[in-house]
């Protein structure tokens, strides 16, 4: 139920304004070759079927890589929710698992990008699920952050057996086993060919690995901050529980922080915001997709300025 409104200039249209409550603005560039053109009237108002826009499905009429074209970058900071790491596994780290993350990765980096990478905590530890069961939430936090640690060393040893150079920096310094995080020697670690995991987020409790990811991908200047989760973009509602969630190809920081939509905390979408670093959700467990998205033939979400 519902109409679509939108104006059409000449030959192209515009759609302005949806009564659904799932509301989106189809990016005003050219190919959006749903509606007939016609040479008269110039400007017109329209409404059509929202039921039928629908079934189109007009996110799919985006090409997202003529609004950022994820070929041509150079460097891009891709995290990792602990809870890929998991595989099939309730909890924890599955080694196997871990090693085909890491080819997809190598396999990333042979196409010649610099990689940063950050890998979250949820497989192991997240403060928010120690506070609820009564600890202090600054301690559980610390906790998260050290399961961030151990997940960089599972990773790094997986890239080493690949071959694939590697050093993790940790924002809480622990000199046994990582570096702490200096930027110009993460640059000099990503000129010479060697990816950086960076460890502990920023290294403050009240946060997390997003707001790390962010806060890395804006001081390393990188093109992008992909995000590799177990869903394959940025949903109206929740895909899990809702089979009608529509995903978006393109959708801007604005809706994503005035929707509250499931992305990443708001912190790091702000932080990417103010940065203009595009974000990209994909699902990093379908096999190849990284490659996929990198090469713009992906499914993912892109998060940014329209
Ligand atoms: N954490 C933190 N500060 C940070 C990064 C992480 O306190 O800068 C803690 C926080 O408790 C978080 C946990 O580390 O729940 C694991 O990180 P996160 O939940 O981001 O992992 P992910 O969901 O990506 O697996």
């Amino acid at each position: 139920s519902g109409v679509v409104v939108g104006l059409r200039f000449g030959d192209r249209f515009r759609v302005r304004r949806t009564h659904l409550p799932r509301a989106h603005v189809l990016p005003p560039e050219p190919g959006h070759a749903v509606f007939p053109a016609s040479a008269e009237p110039r400007l017109s108002l329209c409404a059509f079927p929202a039921s039928w826009l629908r079934t189109r499905n007009p996110l799919r009429y985006t090409d997202p890589s003529a609004l950022m074209p994820l070929s041509t970058m150079k460097r891009v900071l891709l995290k990792l929710s602990g809870e890929v790491l998991m595989g099939d596994q309730q909890f924890g780290i599955d080694s196997a698992f871990v090693a085909e993350l890491a080819n997809e990765v190598k396999a990333a980096k042979e196409t010649g990008l610099e990689i940063c990478l950050v890998i979250g905590g949820g497989n192991i530890f997240r403060g928010m699920a120690g506070a609820a069961q009564g600890m202090d939430r600054a301690q559980a936090d610390y906790m998260g952050m050290l399961a961030t640690v151990m997940n960089a060393l599972a990773m790094q040893n997986a890239l080493e057996q690949l071959g694939v150079p590697t050093r993790v920096q940790s924002a809480i310094e622990m000199d046994k086993v990582c570096e702490p995080v200096i930027r110009r020697r993460a640059e000099r670690h990503l000129e010479k060919g060697r990816i950086v995991i960076f460890a502990a987020g920023v290294g403050a409790p009240y946060f997390t690995t997003d707001s790390g990811a962010a806060l890395r991908a804006a001081e390393m200047k990188c093109d992008a901050l992909l995000k590799g989760t177990s869903v394959d973009g940025v949903y109206d509602t929740d895909p899990k529980k809702n089979s009608d969630a529509v995903r978006f190809d393109t959708v801007s920081y604005g809706k994503v922080l005035a929707d509250n939509l499931k992305v990443m905390d708001a912190s790091a979408v702000a932080l990417c915001r103010d940065n203009q670093i595009p974000i990209v959700v994909f699902s990093i467990r379908d096999k190849g997709n990284l490659a996929r998205v990198l090469s713009g033939a992906g499914t993912q979400t892109i998060v940014q300025d329209q």
